[in-house]
């Protein structure tokens, strides 16, 4: 991308930079919020499996997958401190080392950057995901209007796949646009028949991240976190979450061996909040962030989000793993330990985009999903 890229687009991305630093405000309020990313009310917590369906014998849909868990300690993580390289970025920006585009920042990292500060400074961003509350929004209008107007935004090539399952119920953004979004259907197909398997929601980037749409079911009683964490998820049920999570990062382990560190996010969203949620396959550590909220209580875009966000979907680019305090305490997810008797699905049989024939999609009926589990003969060793 470095050497091909037009001049056309670099001036662009340096228009970019220079408008968002004349606007102090945006200055203050991004400063500001790369701070809080480092700060208390959005410090991740690790977490201990209690139990899994994961080797259950058979194969079991993200929607029917049980995960219950137990934070590991009081202890809390800071969120940036995954994040060194996107701290970085963005420091270097706030700090105004003047030659934006020449040592400091590589193009791609540049291309990130342009894309975070447009979006933070575009006054109409909300307009796109903010519903009339006489409109019966249904769930695959939500999941459209957060791949569409939110999360690609964010992401380094804009590029997002929806459930093709829904292919003949949208063909264009029902908030008013009017665009098509019919050639961003696709196979978003994930895990193995054999084990937690299903169809997610949205696949964003180019890492394909996947983005799982829940309900707004309020916190069960007695779940894992102790009141030191304000919001901790966002349905009754992350159990899927979880799944999607560790399951996305063994594949990106096995797909990817040359990545530096495999820490990798998954993202829950509400149609108020977003959780993010890391899992390390290597290393077996879980962490869960608190839900952090898509609007402010004046209907704009929260920004502190939108940066988190932008953390996440290039994760590819800005994550630098666990944190060395992590590693020294031997914090175990577990997982290995549960999952022992098909961990070699997850270590070596996952897939991406290759369907399942075994399993049935029900429809979907707004906010409540609920699929069939594909339950079957256990499976022999030898088949997985
Ligand atoms: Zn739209």
């Amino acid at each position: 991308m470095a050497t091909g890229e037009s001049v056309a687009k670099k001036l662009k991305r340096e228009c970019v930079f220079e408008r968002f630093r004349l606007n102090h405000e945006e200055m203050e309020d991004l400063k500001n919020n790369l701070k809080s990313l480092d700060g208390k009310n959005s410090a991740l917590c690790l977490l201990k499996i209690l139990s899994c369906n994961a080797a259950a014998g058979y194969g079991v849909l993200f929607s029917m997958a049980a995960c219950p868990t137990e934070r590991q300690s009081a202890e809390l993580h800071s969120f940036i401190s995954l994040f060194t390289r996107g701290k970085q970025v963005v420091s270097s920006y706030i700090e105004n080392r003047d030659n934006l585009t020449t040592n400091d920042y590589s193009s791609y990292t540049s291309n990130l950057l342009s894309k975070l500060l447009a979006f933070l400074s575009d006054k109409d961003a909300a307009e796109s995901l903010q519903v009339n509350p006489s409109y019966k929004l249904t769930e695959i209008d939500w999941t459209v209007r957060l791949a569409h107007h939110y999360f690609s935004r964010l992401s380094a090539t804009s590029s997002y796949t929806l459930d093709n399952h829904h292919h003949a119920e949208k063909l264009f953004c029902d908030c008013g646009c009017g665009e098509s979004i019919i050639e961003h259907y696709g196979d978003t197909s994930l895990g193995n028949g054999a084990g937690w398997h299903g169809y997610v929601d949205i696949l964003i980037g180019n890492s394909e991240l996947p983005v799982v749409i829940q309900g707004e079911s309020p916190v069960s009683p007695g779940r894992r976190h102790s009141t030191d964490v304000k919001k901790n998820y966002l349905g009754s049920d992350p159990d899927q979450a979880l799944a999607w999570t560790i399951v996305f990062s063994f594949l990106q382990k096995k797909l990817h061996p040359e990545y530096k560190n495999f820490l990798i996010p998954c993202i829950a969203a509400s149609k108020k909040d977003i959780c993010f949620y890391f899992y390390d396959s290597k290393h077996d550590i879980l962490l869960e962030s608190p839900a952090f909220p898509i609007f402010n209580p004046d209907k704009s875009l929260n920004k502190l989000t939108l940066l988190a966000t932008w953390c996440v979907v290039n994760y590819k680019y800005l994550c630098s793993g666990i944190t060395d305090t992590m590693m020294e305490n031997d914090y175990k997810a577990e997982f290995f330990k549960h999952a022992s008797a098909r961990i070699s699905i997850y270590r070596d049989s996952l897939s991406i985009s290759r369907g399942f024939e075994t399993v049935k999609r029900t429809r979907l009926e707004p906010w409540h999903m609920k699929c069939e589990v594909t339950h079957g003969k256990p499976v022999d060793e030898e088949q997985i």
